[in-house]
């Protein structure tokens, strides 16, 4: 029995010119996603990419929940190709048709013919099938206006293809179509969703992380770059960089006044964000933030952020509730590694009472009464960087 996986693209925001690249960037993402479990072809045709295995005992179980997090993919059907006659349509089938029918009561046929020269027409190819289906599996009952499962019979060039299995895909569009971003990415349930959103919509994401040794420990990096590897299932590899950000901090904390810690800290992350972002061609910033979830995510601190980027700070989970943001990240998995308990720089030196009213004026004069710029500099420096792979 020989299997195919056929994605169906999603959203066509690649209507026209866009579609061929968008088709060619989606088919090297599936090929990279797939290349440690085997040979496939992967090729395109009809809106369609077709993953076909070209040797033996490839992990196709595998292979489909591999594809479920490629974003461009909007449906997944598991195929089966068959030899191009009625006979074969109608034995070489029923293993599959088994597995495609468990634990459901109704089906439909449909039929779709590519080869016009097939001497057999739709309609009788329809009929024939479902007699079949119904002889072989005596509980399904045909219903042709709500089934619950449709069995598309397609006739091509070469085979024919028997499909009766759906998978929903991870929706969106291809990672690498949207140009690249730089994601702020701490230990929290955040701004993995963050990442993930802003991929889904075809970035490719970066990651930069604060640490701030030793206030925070070996092992709260080591969650990071855990919950990046974890969101690279749906963004692909991901480059991590790690800033040393103790220097700074303890210089806000014994020059700047307390109540506005935060957001001088907050600002002095965007410029380093931005120092590296341009080196890595990154054309916006990501974060985790939500408005009003803490005293540095009102508007109003947000303008005190946003004065000090000269880059555009894509913020995803703006409106979503935090009960919103948590069920995301349950469903991509990040939620049990963003639950652990470790430490953050963000929390290292917060103040007691945080300005959630801060004014522009008095964070800009509360800066620029000491030099930041050498500091700001040796951080840059002193940035490591690492590839971050989930399939090798
Ligand atoms: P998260 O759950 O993502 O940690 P949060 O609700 O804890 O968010 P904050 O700690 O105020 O909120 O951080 C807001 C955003 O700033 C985060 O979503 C993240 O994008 C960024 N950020 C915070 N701490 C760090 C850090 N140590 N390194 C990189 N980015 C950070
Ligand atoms: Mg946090």
């Amino acid at each position: 029995m020989k299997e195919l996986i056929l994605c169906k693209y999603g959203e066509i925001a690649l209507k026209g010119l866009n579609k061929s690249n968008f088709e060619s960037v989606l088919c090297k993402n599936v090929k990279r996603r797939l290349q440690s479990l085997g040979q496939f072809s992967v090729t395109r045709a009809q809106s369609t990419v077709y993953v076909e295995p070209l040797e033996e005992g490839i992990d196709m179980d595998e292979a489909v929940e591999r594809l479920k997090k490629v974003f461009g993919i909007a449906k997944l059907t598991r195929a089966l190709e068959v030899e191009k006659s009625m006979d074969a349509i109608l034995n070489d089938t029923m293993d599959y048709l088994a597995l495609a029918f468990d634990g459901y009561r109704t089906f439909k046929v449909n039929a779709k013919r590519a080869d016009k020269k097939f001497p057999v027409k739709s309609p009788e190819i329809c009929s024939e099938l479902g007699h079949k289906i119904l002889e072989q599996f005596p509980e399904m009952k045909v219903d042709v206006h709500d089934p619950d499962v449709t069995v598309t019979v397609e006739i091509r060039e070469k085979h024919a293809f028997v499909n009766a299995l759906r998978i929903d895909g991870a929706g969106g569009i291809p990672v690498g179509t949207g140009g690249r971003g730089m994601l702020l990415l701490s230990g929290g349930i955040d701004s993995p969703v963050a990442g993930y959103m802003i991929a889904k919509r075809g970035v490719q994401v970066q990651a930069i992380h604060f640490e701030a040794p030793p206030y925070t420990s070996e092992r709260a990096r080591l969650k990071v770059e855990k919950l990046a590897s974890e969101i690279a299932e749906y963004c692909g590899d991901i480059f991590f960089h790690c800033v040393p950000f103790t220097e700074i901090q303890e210089t806000i904390r014994d020059q700047c006044p307390e109540e506005l810690f935060t957001i001088i800290m907050r600002r002095l992350m965007m410029e380093i964000a931005q120092r590296i972002s341009a080196k890595e061609d990154c054309a916006a910033l990501i974060t985790g933030e939500s408005l009003g979830q803490v005293a540095s995510q009102t508007m109003y601190a947000m303008v005190c952020t946003d004065a000090a980027c000269r880059m555009p700070v894509l913020r995803p989970c703006i409106g979503l509730d935090k009960s919103e943001i948590v069920e995301i990240s349950r469903k991509i998995g990040t939620f049990e590694t963003s639950i652990l308990p470790y430490e953050d720089c963000c929390t290292v030196f917060t103040p007691k009472h945080p300005k959630t009213r801060p004014l522009l004026d008095d964070v800009e004069k509360a800066q620029n009464s000491f030099d930041f710029d050498p500091l700001i500099q040796k951080a840059v420096e002193e940035t490591t960087v690492k590839l971050i792979k989930k399939f090798v």
